[in-house]
Formats: C-alpha cells, structure tokens, sequence
C-alpha cells in the first residue's frame, strides 16, 4: 500500500495499516513528517472533545499526545480544569486551549493540546519506524500509473529522477488532493485564508499576561493595533508553547491567494514576512514583555487551509457538521461531528482512499471540520479500511463497513459507530451500489 504525504492523515493511515499487518510505503515531499502540524506550525490541537466533557476521538491522535507529553512537548488542561469559568479562563486562555466555537468574552476551558512541532517530527519518526513504515522522503508525487480505472501504483519525482512505487490500495492524504486529481476524480476547489505561520522568541510571557490581566483596556487597544499590522488574524494573535519564553502566533490572515499557485504561495509567503516584520517592531516598542522579541522562524510551509476537495460518495455539509449528523459508517469523528467512510471515497476511480483536510466536504463545512485530530481520524480509517479490503479481497469501494468500526475500536480509536446522545441521524443515500452506501442509508 501507499500512502502520499506524511501529515496528520497520511501518518495515521500510514501507522494504523501497517500495525495491521500491512506493506506501507509512506512518500512525503518534504523532509519531515507530520505536514502542517509541524512544518506549518500548527501547535494546537482543536477539535478533541465535544464541549468541555466527552473526548471524542481517540487512536493514535491520542498516542501522539501521550508521547509529546511524556517528553514535556504537550501542554493540556487536566480535567478538573476543563470548565468555563474566570479563573481558569485566566489560566488557560494564552495557551489557546478553549471551545473555539464557543460565543462570548469567556470560552470554556477544553481538552484541547499546545504542542511543540519538533517534538512532533520526532514523536513521528518514532511511530512509523516502531510499525515498520518504508519512509521515503524528499519524494513528491507526480502522476498515477492507472489500468483502466483503477490506480496501481504511482510516480513521484526525486532528486535522481521519477521513481515508481506499485501499490494495491493508494491513500491520498496530500491535503490537496494531488493524487486524486490526477487520476479523473471529480473535486471542487476551495479557498481560504493562507498563513506564514510564526514564532516568536525571548518574550516575557508573564509580563505580557500580567499587562492583558491588570490593564485591560490598554492591552486591548495594543492588541487591536497589532491586529491592524498584522492585516488579520484571531483576537488571541500570540499564544504559549511548552518552550518558555517562545510564542506562537497563527497570523497573519492573507486572503485572496489560490494555495495551489506558485505564484500565489511566493506572493503570500513574501506578504507574509513583511507583516510579521511590522508586527515585531511593534510589538518591542508597545507590549509589555515583548521589549527583546526576536523572531525564531517562520513555518518553512506556509499554512494553506483549504484548496481542492474531492467530491466523493458522499459529501459531507455544514448542516452535517453542525447537527451532528450520524451516519451509520461513520468511520471518524471530529468534536462531536462524523465522517462517514463514503466521504473518504472518491468516484471514478478505484482503489484509491483519501484522508484529511482535502476529504468530501463542501468548502463552508470543510472550514469547520478540518483540525488536526479529525483528520488523523480519518486517516486512521482510511488505513484500517485498506487493510480490511486487502484481506478480505474486495474493492475498497464494497468493504464491509461495520468490520471497519470493529477494527478501529479494537485499535481504541472512536470510529462514531455508536451515535453519542447529541448526534441526529442523518437522511442520507448518496452513494447508489456501495456496500457503505447501503448500510448508511438505514440510518436515514
Ligand atoms: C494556518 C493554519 C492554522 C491552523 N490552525 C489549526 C489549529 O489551531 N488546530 C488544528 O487542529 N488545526 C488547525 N489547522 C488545520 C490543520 O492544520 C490541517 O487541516 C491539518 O494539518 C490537515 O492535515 P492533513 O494531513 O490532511 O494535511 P497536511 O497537514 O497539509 O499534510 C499533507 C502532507 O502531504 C504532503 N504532500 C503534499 N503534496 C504532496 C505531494 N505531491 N507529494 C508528496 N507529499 C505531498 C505535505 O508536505 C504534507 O506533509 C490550521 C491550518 C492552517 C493552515
């Protein structure tokens, strides 16, 4: 099996197929693992847990935090901590770990996860070297090798020259669709905001606190200035990191740029620096605890949030996400909402899955279903399903879902079988002639 690109998805269904027994080659362009949680600076886990209470996915998602935190890379709340309340907004706020969708000055505290993005590399290499994963990296993906309609194996272009890798089940966990593409599968394009992602270092972050808690009205007026510098972002535009004195900051907001042009993504990263520039010389001059603020990197991949989705068996909607919409395969979960298998695959082509930001989503509901853990989610599925299509000799198409949710449980990962007390159950039948299809329309 392949699987192209080695981010949250691609690590997932790359590590969960090969604990299953599978051959996995993983191709990854860059020269790290883990995608835009590392090289895109990505440091905070979102989308755990449903409110402050039920955590609702579980896998390797979770094994990933146990091994950042065992190594003090991961910072979370301890559940006592999870509620909504001012002491511990004041605790836990400038760490970035709150319900995001939460309305209101004050956000309840959730199980949410500040992580350090080399730890992240290196917690990665350790997973994959554990279940035996053939990495190749510095390999970028090119083109399908197809018979007819279905994907054999692929190209990908080295330092040496194309090399083909033949495969009986492609995943593509690209994040932008690359593979499926390629092959025909229909897709939509997406867009929105792209970020140079950044950290900041030598700052006094107790400084900064103590100005936010004890002047309010000054720090607002700051912050709002440094917003207007930084042309965009969220209210909270620095955050923690386990590095003391080292703060991230998921801005600046650069909108109006297509995360697949290459003259776009050198426009935008150039955009990018000059923004941050402004914001440090400000930030020294007038917020209290940046005085010595240098700038440690900006992330070698720029943060591109959204670009081609595919258009798969299903496609998931916003209504889904918000209602909580379950399907009976659903084989993933994000907070609260349900990926169903359908959505991990394409049409037109055969035996190729997909997994991650780029899944079967329309665009306005893919912005609030695309976090970190939902998408190792998803690829976590997405490897278990290849594996059970291989041993039991089907297409991946006609897998048998319900023997998927049982091996994924079996592997302590929360495939949304069981629809928790908030999820309604979803009127759906898309995907005419899948086995997946059949069993997700007696959900209806
Ligand atoms: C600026 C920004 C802020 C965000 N904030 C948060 C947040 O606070 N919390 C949160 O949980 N999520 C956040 N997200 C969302 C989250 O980071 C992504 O949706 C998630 O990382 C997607 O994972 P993925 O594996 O699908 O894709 P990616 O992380 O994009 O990984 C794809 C991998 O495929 C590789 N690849 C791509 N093309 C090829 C090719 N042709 N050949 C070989 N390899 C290839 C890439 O190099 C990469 O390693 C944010 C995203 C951005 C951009």
């Amino acid at each position: 099996m392949v699987v192209v690109g080695g981010g949250p998805a691609g690590m997932a269904a790359a590590i969960s197929a090969a604990r299953q027994g599978a051959s996995v080659t993983l191709l990854e362009r860059y020269a790290y693992l883990g995608g835009l949680a590392a090289g895109g600076m990505v440091l905070v886990l979102d989308d755990f847990a449903d409110g402050a209470t039920e955590i609702t996915v579980r896998g390797i998602a979770q094994e990933m935090v146990e091994r950042l935190h065992a190594l003090g890379l991961a910072v979370y709340p301890p559940s006592d901590d999870r509620i909504l309340s001012d002491e511990m907004w004041r605790r836990w706020s400038r760490w970035g770990l709150f319900d995001l969708y939460a309305k209101g000055p004050r956000k309840s505290i959730v199980y949410a996860v500040a992580f350090d993005p080399d730890g992240w590399k290196r917690v990665s290499n350790d997973l994959v070297e554990e279940a035996g994963i053939d990495v190749r990296l510095h390999s970028w993906y090119s083109a399908p090798i197809m018979e007819g309609d279905t994907i054999v194996g692929v190209i990908c272009e080295t330092k040496t020259g194309p090399q083909a890798i033949l495969a009986d089940v492609v995943i593509d966990a690209s994040g932008d669709a690359d593979v499926a593409a390629s092959t025909g599968a229909p897709f939509v394009e997406g867009s929105y905001m792209v970020t140079t992602v950044f950290r900041l270092g030598n700052v006094d972050t107790e400084a900064a606190e103590h100005f936010e808690h004890s002047q309010p009205a000054e720090c607002h007026a700051v912050n709002r200035q440094a917003r207007r510098i930084l042309g965009g972002s969220w209210a909270m535009w620095w955050l923690k990191t386990p590095l003391p004195g080292v703060v991230w900051c998921n801005c600046p907001h650069m909108t109006g740029y297509d995360g697949l042009s290459v003259e776009d993504l050198t426009a935008a990263d150039r955009e990018g620096r000059r923004r941050i520039a402004g914001l440090v010389e400000f930030a020294r001059e007038h917020y209290p605890g940046f005085e010595r603020a240098v700038v440690i990197d900006v992330a070698p991949q720029i943060g591109v949030r959204q670009s081609r989705l595919i258009e798969g068996e299903y496609v998931v909607t916003k209504d889904d996400v918000m209602s909580r919409a379950h399907f009976t395969d659903s084989v993933a979960r994000g907070r609260g909402y349900y990926t169903p298998y359908r959505a991990l695959l394409p049409q037109h082509v055969e035996q190729l899955l997909v997994a991650g930001r780029h899944y079967s989503v329309t665009p306005e509901a893919q912005k609030l279903s695309r976090e970190i853990p939902p998408c190792m989610s998803m690829g976590e599925a997405a490897g278990t399903a290849a594996v059970e299509a291989l041993d039991s000799g089907i297409a991946v198409r006609k897998v048998d879902v319900a023997a998927v949710q049982r091996r994924l449980r079996r592997h302590g990962a929360d495939p949304g079988d069981i629809p928790s007390p908030r999820a309604r159950p979803a009127a759906t039948s898309s995907a005419a002639g899948s086995a997946a299809a059949s069993t997700s329309a007696a959900a209806s």
